[in-house]
């Protein structure tokens, strides 16, 4: 037999050195990134032009390649943990959860059954606990799962549920959600294969809520037809305008209709760790599943999701398959495969970040963080509106507020206002100093500022409002 030379390693020296350099560069970047313009831009010609290579056959110097990915990667990809990144959700991450993540892939932690590694399972077990609480869940029945974002743990969430209130059969079964529901529920419910006929969009009302009569409505008219309404998609914070469903009122029409009853919270559940939070987010106990985005509002780095469920038993009905090949490593109840609660087998350890993150900070850290994020958006709502220059367009909620450009005494048209404020936006990006973009709410352009980075300071927002106004003045 030959000698194998091939192993994939370095020396010790060198991953030392390696290593050391890697945690330098992601220090100096944490140190120094709210010195850094946040927004990045490249064609696909430039990247090409930076990238572009066949596989090479040879290896070469370990820094170089590192040193050349810090120079050039790096640079190139847009910040969205800066304080000036305002769009879209930020992630505004934390650095124990990034050590915490080095030390999960470090380890090669397989995360899927309890036998290969019964302390990441219990980890997860016990912050999906911490979950539950936070989130008023039954603590013994309920159960959940981490995921790789809100996409996953919406697709898990709509999967259950036809698996419990359809069985195998779902040809006849609906489902509902309003026009202000996260795409990503669309796309798993096309996923899972369901025709456009057994989707329900519901109009929202003026605060953008479900318009629950028009809902009600629906539900009775499918009956009538025949059909299967068996699941209701609420938001706990829409991504748009960071608007809360009216959760107790939804909890009693799917009760009453026997339909699961899920809330997307990706964007913002984790609210409910602050006072205000708490109180826009009553009844979201009453959920039978509930999507929370750990990599949004609780400042975990990505990928991480969850799902809550209330019925763990529910997970597992769903989604064990009992191959031959599993069957020695199967144990007992409490001992969880995650791999038998959701779709991933393989599954990187996920919960430890959440666990050293929270244990490392403090819960109450986090309250106060997300109390800081609310209340800086309501001080950003007072000064638009103390402004002649700004135009509330829909009022802070859930750090979430959208306003526009229009100054007092120019009465310009609603066309006129769209494409100054889109102007403002392009312009703002194209100067890479802030990531602010348009949305569109009544079907006016505005200006959308999602403020859950704990480092975004008052200061922040108003060096951006007066980039802006400038942009603005050299709209013609
Ligand atoms: C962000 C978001 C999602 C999707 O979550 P990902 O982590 O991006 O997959 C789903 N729903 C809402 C309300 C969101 O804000």
């Amino acid at each position: 037999m030959k000698k194998n030379n091939s192993k994939l390693e370095l020396n010790k020296e060198e991953m030392k050195n390696y290593g050391y350099q890697v945690i330098d560069a992601i220090v100096d970047h944490f140190h120094s990134q709210n010195r850094k313009l946040p927004v990045a831009m490249g064609s696909r010609e430039e990247m090409d032009s930076l990238f572009l290579e066949e596989a090479p056959e040879e290896g070469m110097n370990s820094k170089k390649v590192l040193d050349f990915v810090l120079e050039k990667v790096m640079t190139n990809s847009t910040n969205m943990s800066h304080p000036k990144s305002y769009s879209f959700v930020p992630g505004p991450s934390n650095y124990v959860s990034v050590m915490a993540d080095t030390l999960a892939t470090g380890y090669n932690i397989f995360s899927g059954g309890w036998a290969a590694s019964p302390a990441a399972a219990e980890l997860e077990i016990i912050t999906i606990q911490w979950l539950l609480k936070i989130f008023g869940f039954p603590q013994k029945k309920g159960g959940g799962i981490f995921t790789s974002g809100g996409s996953m743990a919406n697709l898990t969430a709509i999967t259950t549920a036809r698996k419990v209130k359809c069985g195998e059969d779902f040809s006849k079964a609906v489902i509902y959600l309003s026009d202000q529901a996260h795409s990503s529920n669309i796309k798993a419910i096309q996923v899972l294969g369901f025709k456009k006929e057994q989707i329900r969009i519901i109009p929202t009302d003026i605060e953008f809520k479900f318009a629950i009569n028009k809902l009600k409505n629906c539900i009775a008219k499918d009956r009538l037809e025949g059909l299967l309404p068996f699941c209701l998609i609420a938001t706990s914070g829409t991504t748009n305008t960071g608007t809360v469903d009216q959760l107790p009122e939804l909890a009693k029409i799917c009760k009453k209709e026997d339909i699961w009853f899920h809330i997307d919270g990706a964007y913002g559940a984790a609210a409910i760790l602050s006072r205000k939070g708490k109180q826009l987010m009553k009844g979201i106990e009453k959920a039978d599943s509930l999507t929370v985005d750990p990599h949004k509002w609780f400042f975990q780095p990505y990928e991480m999701g969850c799902l809550l469920v209330r019925n763990h038993k529910h997970l597992s009905h769903t989604f064990t398959e009992k191959p031959e090949y599993l069957r020695d490593i199967e144990g007992n109840t409490s001992e969880i495969n995650f791999y038998d609660h959701g779709i991933q087998l393989t599954r990187r350890f996920r919960a430890l970040k959440f666990y050293m993150s929270i244990k490392t900070f403090g819960l109450q850290e986090f309250r106060n963080a997300i109390t800081y994020n609310i209340d800086l958006a309501e001080e950003v709502e007072t000064l638009l509106r103390a402004s002649k220059n700004w135009e509330v367009v829909f009022p802070a909620t859930l750090a979430v507020i959208n306003f526009r450009y229009n100054p007092i005494g120019k009465k310009y048209s609603q066309k006129k206002l769209d494409e100054i404020n889109q102007h403002i936006s392009e312009k703002v990006v194209s100067s890479r100093k802030a990531l602010l973009v348009t949305t569109l709410l009544h079907k006016q352009v505005v200006l959308r500022m999602c403020l859950i980075n704990p480092r975004t300071t008052f200061d922040d927002v108003k060096e951006t409002l007066t980039l802006c106004e400038d942009f603005a003045k050299g709209f013609n």
